[in-house]
This record gives C-alpha cells, sequence and structure tokens, in this order.
C-alpha cells in the first residue's frame, strides 16, 4: 500500500496540475467556473468529426439521412426556433433526421450537431406525440450543447485515465499483480462515485434549461414532464429501443418530478414569449415516412451517447 501511495500521490498531483491550468472556463449557461480541457473551437471540431464517423456508420446500415423532406423541414424547424433562444450562438448547429422507425431516440454531439430518429414518434413503442414534446427532446438535446457536457465529461474522465496509465506501467515495473486489482478498484469507485453521479446531474440540468429553452421559443413547455412520465412507464421492449437521451435511471419518475418544479418559471417564459407556436399538432397525422429503410436491411443498434 506503501508503495501505492508513493505511486498515486505524483500522479494525482499531475492530474490535478493539468485540470486547473489551462481547462478552466466559464459556463455558457450558468456562468460559474468549471473545468473543461477543450477550447469551443476543439469542441467544433471534435462534434464535426464524431459526426462524420457516426453518418458513415449510419450508410453502412442503409438508414436513410435526411431524406423524408417533411419530417427533415420539421426537425429543422424545430431546431432553429430552439436555437434562436440558446445561450451559445456561434456553434456549429445542425439537425439530422435518420429515417429508422426502429430507433427510439436522439442525441447531440459537441459543437451542436445533433440527430433525431424516425422512431423517437413511431406510435407504437415511440414516446412523443405532438409537436410540442418533440420540441421537449430537441431542447434538452440544444441544451446538452450549450452546457457542453460531452467535453465535460471527457475532461473529468481524464483523471482516472492517467491513473489507469499509471497503474499499468507500475505493474510491468514491478511485475505486481495485485497493483492492477488495487487501482481497478479505486478506478471503479471512481467511476461509481463521481462520473456517473455527473451524468446524472447533468441530465438533470439539461432537462431544465430545455424546458425554458422550448418555452421561450414558443412552445407549451408541459409537453417535457409529459414526455419523461411517459417513459418512466415505458414498457419492456420500448426500452430495448431506446434511448441514449433518457440515460440513467429511465423508469424512475425524478426527472419529471423535477421539471414540474421548474414548470411555473418555464410557464412564465412561455406567456412572455413573442410567438407562441402551433406545437399540439399530432406527429401521426404526419404523411408516410419516405425512404423508409428496407425491413430485411433492418438492424439492431445500440445506442451512442446522450
Ligand atoms: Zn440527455
Amino acid at each position: 500500500m506503501k508503495r501505492l501511495q508513493t505511486l498515486l500521490c505524483p500522479l494525482l498531483a499531475a492530474a490535478g496540475l493539468a485540470l486547473a491550468s489551462g481547462c478552466a472556463t466559464v459556463d455558457l449557461v450558468t456562468g460559474q467556473d468549471v473545468q473543461n480541457m477543450y477550447t469551443l473551437d476543439e469542441e467544433i471540431q471534435l462534434g464535426r468529426s464524431f459526426y462524420g464517423e457516426i453518418v458513415k456508420e449510419l450508410k453502412k446500415e442503409k438508414a436513410p439521412i435526411d431524406q423524408d423532406p417533411v419530417r427533415v423541414a420539421l426537425v429543422r424547424e424545430v431546431t432553429d426556433h430552439v436555437v434562436a433562444v440558446a445561450h451559445a450562438t456561434n456553434l456549429d448547429y445542425k439537425a439530422t433526421f435518420v429515417g429508422d422507425p426502429d430507433f427510439v431516440n436522439a442525441f447531440a454531439l459537441p459543437g451542436g450537431n445533433i440527430l433525431i430518429f424516425e422512431g423517437l414518434w413511431n406510435p407504437k413503442e415511440g414516446l412523443v406525440e405532438t409537436v410540442d414534446e418533440l420540441a421537449a427532446v430537441v431542447a434538452h438535446e440544444i441544451a446538452h450543447v450549450n452546457c457542453r457536457h460531452s467535453t465535460e465529461a471527457m475532461t473529468r474522465e481524464m483523471l482516472p485515465n492517467l491513473l489507469l496509465a499509471g497503474a499499468a506501467i507500475w505493474a510491468e515495473i514491478e511485475e505486481e499483480d495485485d497493483a492492477q486489482l488495487i487501482l481497478a478498484g479505486a478506478m471503479l469507485a471512481y467511476n461509481g462515485l463521481i462520473v456517473t453521479k455527473y451524468s446524472r446531474v447533468d441530465e438533470l440540468e439539461a432537462d431544465r434549461v430545455g424546458m425554458m429553452y422550448m418555452a421561450q421559443a414558443g412552445y407549451d413547455p408541459a409537453a417535457a414532464p409529459r414526455v419523461w412520465e411517459r417513459l418512466a412507464g415505458a414498457t419492456d421492449s420500448q426500452l430495448e429501443k431506446t434511448l441514449s437521451i433518457f440515460a440513467t435511471h429511465p423508469r424512475d419518475y425524478l426527472r419529471a418530478k423535477e421539471l414540474r418544479k421548474h414548470l411555473p418559471e418555464a410557464q412564465a417564459l412561455y406567456e412572455a414569449a413573442p410567438v407562441k407556436r402551433d406545437g399540439s399538432k399530432k406527429l401521426a397525422d404526419l404523411p408516410p415516412l419516405q425512404n423508409a429503410k428496407p425491413a430485411a436491411q433492418k438492424t439492431k443498434k445500440k445506442d451512442s451517447g446522450s
């Protein structure tokens, strides 16, 4: 254990130094100091390269990208309205529609790209039914982007990665098998206690900030807790097909409850919004999906992020 301490101290000091120097920045949404080792420009570059990779994968699976004009126009319109009231105006915002009815999902990449899948409003297993509810999901994703949750999480994960690398090197030099075990335990504790908890906090923040955005953009914010209440009551088969957007304990009602707590504030913003949108429109009334993915080529996909 003494050896472990001699190893950990300099490593922790190095990681702490790396985190403290050069990556302190001001949160765009809260105005508070946060740690982020990426600049906004780097974040945009990172998001572009992730987006390129994801589109390549989707094309390999013959998923139709931006091919249904009505739905593409709808997700872009909702995104534009939400982005117009968001905190960061200089990001590379872009909404992409993927016509895959089997994937109940939406997610944001760093820097402003969001992806929305047809399965989100699939009448059998989807979780949103109206334009207002779609706006709740889009606004949640745009909130993640503005809060810079992806790169903040990557910054947080730098410390355990450094520790793991150090442990591997040390174990090799000392040829001590238990060194890796001890460090593996420490890593698990770190990830369980800090990273996961923060991710949950990030989700709650994106829920709240997103509800304020949708209200300011003229969508009825009461739709937001409704979506999360529907999720809490989702069936096993629905949950199988979901859901990075709904990550972390999807079945509990805490998120909907938290949203209800902040609803009066959102409603005041909605009342003050210069334009009210016709958000009660049912998504089931959209014309049939064009260029749907052929049934024979459908493959099951796993989710890929928040
Ligand atoms: Zn989320």
